[in-house]
């Protein structure tokens, strides 16, 4: 007998999670290396003693201090477990039939799954040849039935930024009511000062979404945090959709220790955006197509080779990020870690020839 499941659900490859390798150096997941922030593991062990109570339902410590940090009012922010959940919510709230949410490709993995779940329709956009967003490619696949454009700034997994004329181009251009969203996970390693904060630049447009998360340069992958800021009546929308009491009390806390030791979080980025400069310096020498990136990984657009790349790494004890016949994601990790990509890359690169 068939089961009453939604068709369109069967299209959404299921989540093979990475093999694990002990002692293999990970450089797959865009994780900081250097360990949870100073005062984040003593605020999660205080908080532990009060598990069996529920979670604050509305997050107000952690919202008030992200409302403080980003001068934005309260009700134009919303928590989640990560900001992939907030992600699927947002389009959950906008979604249904005959909806279509453009964005580019190859961008964030979670797009095309989040938009399925939601019953939108995806239209992706090639990127530019430097694996950049085409922004007036993206601008022209807007149409009567778009509900959001999604701009990944830097882009997940190739690694630019888009500029301030550019985004403010989109904003011109796309209809206020198209849902613009800047997804910023990685926005605290963006250097190139021509890239601008969503929020600062856009964050009081009734039509901007800007996503950001713990997971990345906070350090909190491991505790699921992610925020969302938009109009009143978007964020309100979204709660809606948000599981209740879904941050949890533990993680509320970490959270706010982390927002504490920024100054230790922004010493922590700088040395690995040293390092990404170095690294993607370094690694062009070997693959001249190598974009640049502004966030805490990089793009190594090995085509046809790319799963051979990733299996040579993993005999190497490296584990990184193969999208099949396209390129490798690499996370930018300690100075040692990224001189052992390098080589792996060189031997990999002088036997292919
Ligand atoms: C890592 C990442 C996220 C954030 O994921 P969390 O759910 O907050 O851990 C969001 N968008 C992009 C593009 C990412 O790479």
């Amino acid at each position: 007998m068939t089961k009453p499941i939604r068709d369109e659900l069967r299209q959404i490859p299921l989540y093979v999670p990475g093999k694990a390798i002990p002692d293999a150096v990970k450089l797959s997941s865009n994780e900081v290396p250097y360990g949870p922030l100073p005062g984040v593991a003593e605020a999660i062990a205080s908080a532990a003693g009060d598990v069996h109570r529920y979670p604050d339902l509305a997050v107000v410590a952690l919202r008030d201090a992200l409302s403080r940090r980003l001068g934005v009012d309260a009700d134009r922010l919303v928590t989640g477990t990560g900001s992939v959940a907030l992600i699927g919510h947002l389009l959950q709230a906008i979604g249904g039939p005959g909806g279509e949410v453009v964005y580019s490709w190859r961008s964030f993995e979670a797009y095309p799954i989040a938009a399925t779940v939601a019953g939108l329709r995806s239209v992706r956009v090639p990127n530019t040849a430097d694996h950049r967003h085409d922004v007036e490619a993206l601008i022209a696949a807007v149409g009567p039935d778009t509900r959001a454009l999604i701009v990944c700034s830097p882009n997940n997994p190739t690694g630019p930024a888009v500029t301030a004329a550019e985004l403010d181009r989109i904003f011109e251009a796309v209809d206020e009511s198209v849902l613009v969203v800047v997804d910023e996970a990685y926005r605290e390693f963006v250097t190139d000062p021509d890239c601008p904060d969503a929020v600062e630049r856009y964050g009081d447009r009734p039509n901007a979404v800007v996503f950001r998360t713990f997971s990345k340069a906070w350090g909190l992958a491991g505790l699921r945090v992610g925020y969302m800021v938009a109009a009143p009546e978007v964020a309100e929308a979204v709660r809606r959709c948000v599981i209740p009491f879904a941050v949890n009390g533990v993680a509320q806390a970490a959270a706010l220790a982390a927002l504490d030791a920024e100054g230790e979080m922004r010493r922590r980025v700088a040395l690995v955006a040293s390092e990404r400069k170095r690294t993607v310096m370094a690694a062009r020498e070997l693959v001249p197509e190598v974009p640049d990136s502004e966030a805490n990984f990089f793009w190594l657009p090995l085509g046809d080779r790319t799963v051979e790349f990733a299996a040579h790494c993993e005999g190497l004890g490296l584990l990184v990020r193969p999208f099949a016949g396209d390129g490798v994601r690499v996370t930018i990790g300690l100075p040692e870690e990224n001189d052992a990509v390098l080589e792996a890359l060189r031997r990999f690169v002088e036997a292919g020839r």
